[in-house]
């Protein structure tokens, strides 16, 4: 027995399978995300050329057998292309990488209707927003916390409050924690943040989603800070995420 499933989605990447078709992932509003098997997409007049690149925004309806990992797709709805966005190199790259970040965190039939739709704002913010490298960072920060373990930027975790410094904080990749240079004890991987760039993060920290797209909060390194995120990430997670997508701007 199958079921039939009708949900919203993003398509997340499309590989070839076989002679005509094509095996898509898609990130969905209520199953997370889910394999297709979309059966002659790669057909001469197929109705769905075109409907299959990253980023699409679509409405799926599939057949989900729980004994089977790759569901067979029904139909499919395009809902918005982001045809401006996929064309923009200064943008694309920043919404590949939450797709990327996406994909490689999240389990398997990780369910959750909130959060795909924060995903569809932080996407729509990239192409809308001036500063696209910032709706990533705030993107990898809500993603933090969203997975447990939110980094703490606000003030130093050393405990000798009287002799704190302002200056060249460090952070412990392995506690999401800043800790100043006074009361830092060695040990545990760590990464530095000058003032720039913890003030940076905690007004990120503290800005709404919604209203990202517009923030008037700026960083001009953005890439060592993305870096720095990535390897608190990746500990955390341990994953070994190289966000390939930014490798166009770097
Ligand atoms: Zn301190």
């Amino acid at each position: 027995m199958s079921e039939i499933i009708k949900t919203k989605a993003l398509v997340v990447r499309a590989t070839r399978w076989q002679e005509s078709s094509k095996i898509v992932t898609f990130f969905t509003e209520t199953e997370g995300l889910v394999k297709l098997i979309v059966r002659g997409a790669l057909r001469n007049k197929s109705p769905l050329a075109g409907k299959l690149e990253t980023l699409s925004e679509v409405c799926v309806v599939f057949y989900r057998k729980d004994t089977r990992s790759l569901q067979l797709l029904k139909e499919l709805d395009m809902t918005e292309p982001h045809h401006k966005l996929r064309t923009d190199y200064g943008r694309y790259p920043f919404a590949l990488a939450i797709l990327e970040l996406i994909s490689a965190v999240l389990e398997d039939g990780h369910k959750d209707a909130v959060f795909f739709n924060f995903v569809m704002e932080m996407i729509s913010a990239v192409e809308k927003s001036a500063r696209p490298a910032g709706v990533l960072i705030f993107f990898m920060l809500k993603l933090t916390s969203y997975l447990g373990f939110k980094a703490e930027f606000t003030q130093c975790h050393g405990g000798k409050h009287p002799a704190c410094l302002k200056e060249h904080n460090i952070f412990s990749l392995n506690e999401g924690k800043r800790v100043c240079t006074e009361c830092y004890r060695q040990g545990g991987l760590m990464e530095r943040f000058d003032r720039d760039e913890l003030i940076y993060l905690q007004n990120l920290q503290k800005s709404h989603y919604r209203r990202i797209h517009s923030s008037e909060y700026h960083h001009r390194e953005w890439k060592p800070i993305i870096g720095k995120l990535l390897r608190y990430i990746n500990l955390q997670m341990e994953t070994h995420i190289a966000l390939r997508s930014l490798e166009m701007i770097l």
